[in-house]
């Protein structure tokens, strides 16, 4: 299959994807959604960033919409189960930018949160759950859910499931299910302990796997000089002057940090020029067009206006800034080595910057390899990070103040942010969350989340970064669960007269 179209998905569907900009199908959606849509069980081999949210999502809204029925009070037509918070609010803010014109209910259970809002959301029922194991575990044994009533359950993530310890919660939440139901299971790996719950859990499944996303990050050359905050404008001047480059994208964290790269680059004698969301629509064309052409070598960028940037020939990918996503880091570098190309990611990483790198190599599991530039005793840092890591509103952080570089409201990040307060947070659209629940708040208000947090504990000493191999970024397969190639988005209110969060975010 090569076009949506063709699978023939119900018409409030369509126009959804065609306002998220998705004209041709990944490869795990080509092989899953003909199958899922027709009733049958499927177990995918497939990482996060190759599609699989919607290969599962398009079908589930699709076979909803052919039944209509409104779900009963304290019950869900489609459970999903993921394993962390984080990939939870992901999830949930999928279905609701792909049912945004089905008047779809929906609602997340996470732990972290106090259960207040969730139990008043599952109230009246609500036609998708997303949940973390224990959190809805919670639930239902508080009577605020029955599980009787699931047609559809989607376990994502599986094998994280499993090394985060949640396989007998699981089990228990399948107990609880009718047997009559479709289960869409998906797993970046499929160790054994993972096909024997497979085994346990679906009928009669179809298989579909796609190869792991690996394989690009594989061909980047990627380098951390560690530096004074002070010296990267002339560090990155250096670079663009010594090392050969074809095209170069530099990226910097926010609008006014791009205008100034540009200043300092053409002071060097580099010409550049800046995308970022203050540019008007017809500036940022112009601009592209003359970095297609080669007219210009240097184009510096924001994370979010260099979405739309798919330009072969990028043979560098400089992070001035480092990203506070972790994930973003993935999608920049992703820039480069396209169409089979090589490619070199180099990151000035100053003082302030160090939690983004561990937090970068953590989910890459990849020690990089770095360079130290900084001048002995000096101690040159910049402002601390939180002043860049999304904003807080009154001195809190702010759990919907998700966009590095302004524009129009961006309520639903899908990514993991280093915030002030954590970990970062999953945030989601339903009616019934509002602000103050966020992850980020756990430890004032923590409300039955103990086995949670032990599990969260044990997540956090998953994975631990691999030394980087010669030349590369030393990911073998496997080895970069978690990484994105798809660009993520973050995902603002699906607001229908708002509906293309792509192009508005640019
Ligand atoms: P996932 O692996 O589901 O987390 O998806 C990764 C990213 O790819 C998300 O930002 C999706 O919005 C985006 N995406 C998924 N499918 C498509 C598609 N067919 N075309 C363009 N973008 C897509």
């Amino acid at each position: 299959m090569t076009t949506f179209q063709e699978f023939g998905l119900a018409d409030p569907i369509t126009r959804a994807l065609k306002e998220e900009n998705y004209t041709t199908p990944t490869p795990i959606q080509a092989q899953t959604i003909p199958i899922a849509i027709t009733g049958k069980d499927v177990i995918g081999i497939a990482q996060t960033g190759t599609g699989k949210t919607a290969s599962f999502a398009l079908p589930i809204l699709h076979r909803l919409l052919e039944h209509r029925v409104k779900p009963q009070p304290k019950t869900c037509r489609v459970l999903v189960l993921s394993p962390t918070r984080e990939l939870s609010g992901q999830i949930l803010d999928s279905f609701n930018a792909y049912g945004r014109h089905m008047n779809l209910s929906s609602a997340l259970a996470i732990g972290g949160v106090p259960m207040g809002r969730q139990v008043r959301s599952l109230m009246q029922g609500v036609d998708v759950l997303v949940a973390t194991p224990g959190r809805l575990l919670d639930l239902v044994q508080g009577n605020a859910l029955k599980l009787n009533m699931v047609e559809f359950l989607v376990l994502d993530e599986a094998d994280r499931m499993l090394d985060m310890g949640f396989i007998n919660d699981i089990r228990k939440v399948v107990a609880k299910l009718p047997i009559k139901r479709q289960t869409l299971f998906f797993s970046a790996t499929m160790p054994k302990d993972i096909a024997d719950l497979a085994e346990h859990m679906l009928k009669d499944p179809a298989r579909v796997a796609v190869t792991p996303v690996s394989s690009t990050v594989e061909r980047i050359t990627q380098k951390i000089l560690l530096v004074d905050h002070s010296a990267k404008p002339s560090i990155l001047s250096q670079i663009l002057k010594t090392e050969q480059v074809n095209r170069a994208l530099v990226f910097t964290r926010t609008k006014h940090g791009a205008d100034k790269v540009v200043k300092n680059l053409e002071r060097a004698g580099i010409p550049a020029a800046a995308i970022h969301g203050n540019k008007s629509q017809n500036h940022r064309e112009r601009t592209l067009a003359m970095f297609r052409s080669g007219e210009v070598r240097t184009l510096v960028a924001t994370d979010i206006a260099a979405r739309g940037i798919d330009v072969d020939g990028v043979t560098h990918v400089v992070n001035f800034d480092l990203p506070n996503v972790p994930e973003t880091y993935v999608h920049r570098i992703g820039r480069t080595a396209r169409a089979g190309a090589e490619g070199i990611a180099i990151s000035l990483c100053a003082g302030e910057e160090m939690a983004y790198l561990r937090d970068i190599e953590k989910l890459i599991r990849v020690a990089l390899p770095k360079e130290d530039r900084r001048t002995p005793g000096k101690n040159d840092v910049g402002p601390p990070p939180s002043q860049n890591r999304g904003g807080q509103r009154n001195g809190r952080p702010a759990q919907h103040a998700h966009r590095q570089d302004g524009g129009p409201g961006n309520k639903n990040s899908r990514n993991r942010r280093r915030g002030p307060g954590g970990n970062g947070g999953s945030s989601h659209q339903n009616r019934d969350h509002a602000r103050g629940d966020s992850p980020r708040h756990e430890n004032a208000r923590l409300e039955n989340t103990k086995h949670e947090n032990v599990r969260h504990e044990n997540a956090r000493h998953e994975s631990k970064p691999r030394p980087a191999q010669q030349g590369g970024a030393g990911a073998k397969e496997g080895s970069m669960q978690g990484v994105a190639f798809l660009h993520r988005p973050s995902r603002p209110n699906s607001n229908p007269s708002n509906p293309n969060r792509n192009q508005r975010q640019r």
